[in-house]
Order: C-alpha cells, then structure tokens, then sequence
C-alpha cells in the first residue's frame, strides 16, 4: 500500500470503528507503521472532518517525538511509538474506549480465559495497564508491561489497545477484544465464568497458527469495506 493509501485506510477505519460502535467522539487513535515513519491520526479532530493530509508522519526510530504535518499528533503518540520501537512485529496499534473493556478496565478486572478466543491476544489473560494520566510517558510505560507476551490489554479506568501486523487485523482484535469484554461482563453478573486451564488455550493458540492467521489469506482481520 502507498503512504497516500495508508492514510486514507487509517481515516476510514477511525469512522469504522465509531460507526460500529466501538468507540464515541474524537476518544481513540490509530497508527500504522510505514517502512522508518509511523503514520498516526491527528489530536482531537472529529472523525468525520479528519482528511489523510492531517494524518501526521513520526520517525520510528529517529529524532524522539518530531513529528511533520499540519495538526498536531495524538496526544498518546507516545505509547503509539514506544510499541512500534519495542514490538518490530507490530504493524498497527488501534487505541480505543470501548464500553465493555472500558468498563472492566475501570473496575481493574483483567479478562481471564473465559472463552477460548483469548488465545487470539497471545495468551490466558489481557491484562489491565496500571493507570497513568493520558499522553504521558508513564502510561506508556505501564501499557507497555501490560502488553508484554500479548497483543492487547485494558488501560485502567481509560480504554483499551489492540495491535497487530497490519490496520486490519489490528482492528479485527479491537472487535474481538470488545466482544469477549462484554462477553466476560455478563458472565460477572450470573455468577461468574468457567475459566479454561492454561493448556487448553495452549493447545488452542497452536491451532490458531494454522487459523487464517496467515497474511493475505482472508480470515481473523478487519474489513472495512466489507458488508458483513
Ligand atoms: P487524541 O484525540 O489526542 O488522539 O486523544 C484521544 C484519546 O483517546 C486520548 O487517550
Ligand atoms: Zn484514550
């Protein structure tokens, strides 16, 4: 994809994802990785007014923070960046305030194995990131050990943040995130869920290595312009 493509893709899914419901307002922020820059969405423009020329363009690993374009960064470029440098196979980070991870995410409650799709984060658990006040390097920090062996987690009393190789997968674990949130929310309120043992989600994540997880090969990712 060309970087002109790319932004264009980054704007329709940030509409995507509040048109589905899976975020509100100007809260959340994507970034996608483009060779050596991070191409990530602009600070508090509306969704529907954003263009692919207000995506602003960040080094990867160059000048920290230097940034180019004509508005400025999302205010949490920096856990957007920390994660690129830190994680080489993440493509692209999808940081959202979902209700359900929010919910649990305000209540500290991490999502245990209460339905075999938690393997798809990269274990038996996402975790809650301790709280730390948006933008700040702190909260990188702690969203960072959040992540560590997964690819996503709950930000304490905040949101949530799904990565993968590339926007649409990133995105697909967003939904599916959100979805065994919700799921697990409910299952709190009639008496809690059967958590899977550990080797089951072992066994499963095997599995998923065979799983349409292939690049290019349709399965487990988002699309947007899809009408399912
Ligand atoms: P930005 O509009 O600066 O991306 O901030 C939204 C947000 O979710 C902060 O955590
Ligand atoms: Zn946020």
């Amino acid at each position: 994809m060309s970087e002109r493509e790319l932004r264009q893709s980054i704007v329709d899914h940030c509409r995507h994802m509040n048109a589905i419901g899976l975020n509100q307002g100007t809260s959340g922020n994507i970034s996608v990785r483009h060779g050596e820059i991070m191409l990530v969405t602009p600070s508090g423009i509306p969704y529907g007014e954003m263009t692919a020329d207000m995506i602003v363009a960040m080094p990867v690993n160059g000048e920290y923070g230097a940034w180019e374009g004509p508005k400025k960064p999302s205010v949490e470029w920096p856990f957007h960046l920390d994660i690129l440098r830190a994680r080489p196979e993440v493509g692209a980070v999808v940081h959202t305030h979902a209700m359900y991870s929010t919910i649990l995410a305000i209540a500290r409650k991490p999502i245990p194995a209460c339905h075999y799709m938690i393997a798809a984060f990269g274990g038996n658990d996402v975790r809650v990131a301790d709280y730390e006040r948006y933008g700040t390097k702190a909260l990188s920090e702690s969203v960072l050990r959040a992540l560590a062996g997964r690819t996503a987690c709950l930000m304490a009393n905040h949101g949530m943040i799904a990565t993968g190789v590339s926007l649409e997968k990133a995105m697909w674990a967003a939904v599916e995130l959100e979805t065994i949130a919700k799921q697990y929310y409910h299952t709190l309120l009639i008496g809690g869920p059967v958590v899977l043992p550990d080797a089951e989600i072992a066994g499963v994540i095997e599995g998923f290595a065979t799983y349409g997880l292939q690049e290019d090969e349709g399965g487990l990712r988002c699309d947007v312009n899809s009408k399912e």
